[in-house]
């Protein structure tokens, strides 16, 4: 049997979370390239004699390059292995799994995507978030923090404000101010309601909830870092009808108006 890369989503968190074809190819991989977000639970399943590698990033330090990623799953393809690339989430979302497909593609290796469970849709709903409801939101956008400050996405923060319903914002917390300044610069109400997911989905979930207005102070108060999903938009109200996962209620949970 020839080798062949498939790039895995682990799922958010919660290793209960990966689906059936993500756990079957972790079962029968020879080696699995993983990385920091993915529940560190998922590799007992690996099958006796795998290779573990870990890839992981920390923001401001990069463990193994992308480029080394890439060269590393050719490679083993190539000696006619079975590789699993898992990672966090979903591959193809903000996970640079499409640079991986297309190394794959250059190298003419075989490879396949097992989709996986993305953070901003599974830390949403384990607070009680729906990221559309039929009377309260038609649209979602996902998007990352980082390029809060980037004149360039300037534009974009428009369209965001009054083009889209609800908004999932990955990698964002350290970028907060600007995205909240941003939105109600470009016309979101301050009372629009917001929520922080901190490790959504794990046992020590975290939410944080307030307006554009008044969620930084919140979120400083609560000391809530990454890796966490924001959560802008109608929805938002929902989560103290709904939150059915992490019932006790965080101090300082504010009041959402309206
Ligand atoms: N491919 C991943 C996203 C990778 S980017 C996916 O589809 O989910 C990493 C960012 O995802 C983190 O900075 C954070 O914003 C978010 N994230 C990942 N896991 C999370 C979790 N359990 N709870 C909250 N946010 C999470």
């Amino acid at each position: 049997m020839g080798g062949k890369v498939y790039l895995v989503g682990a799922g958010p968190g919660d290793p209960d979370l990966i689906t059936v074809k993500g756990l079957r190819c972790l079962q029968e991989a020879d080696v699995i390239l993983y990385d920091r977000l993915v529940n560190p639970e998922l590799l007992q399943h690996a099958k006796e004699g795998a290779q573990l590698v870990y890839c992981g990033k920390l923001p401001h330090y990069h463990t193994m390059k992308q480029e080394t990623i890439n060269h590393f799953l050719v490679k083993y393809a190539k000696k006619g292995l079975q590789v699993v690339r898992l990672k966090g989430g979903d591959p193809f979302v903000f996970g640079r799994g499409g640079e991986e497909a297309e190394e794959c593609r250059k190298q003419d290796v075989p490879f396949e995507v097992v989709p996986g469970i993305t953070a901003g849709i599974a830390a949403a709903a384990y607070a009680g978030i729906p990221v559309t409801h039929r009377t309260l939101s038609k649209s979602f956008a996902f998007i990352t923090g980082h390029q809060a400050g980037d004149v360039e996405a300037e534009h974009q923060w428009y369209h965001l404000a009054n083009g889209v319903d609800t908004i999932c914002v990955y990698m964002g917390v350290s970028h907060l101010p600007s995205i909240t300044k941003q939105l109600m610069l470009y016309g979101k109400s301050p009372d629009t309601p917001i929520a922080l997911v901190h490790w959504g989905t794990l046992s020590d979930q975290q939410t944080v909830v307030g307006t554009l207005e008044t969620i930084v102070e919140k979120v400083k108060e609560a000391d809530i870092a990454n890796p966490s999903i924001i959560v802008i938009g109608e929805v938002v109200r929902l989560h103290k009808k709904l939150n059915w996962f992490q019932e006790e209620i965080v101090p300082n949970l504010p009041v959402v108006h309206g």
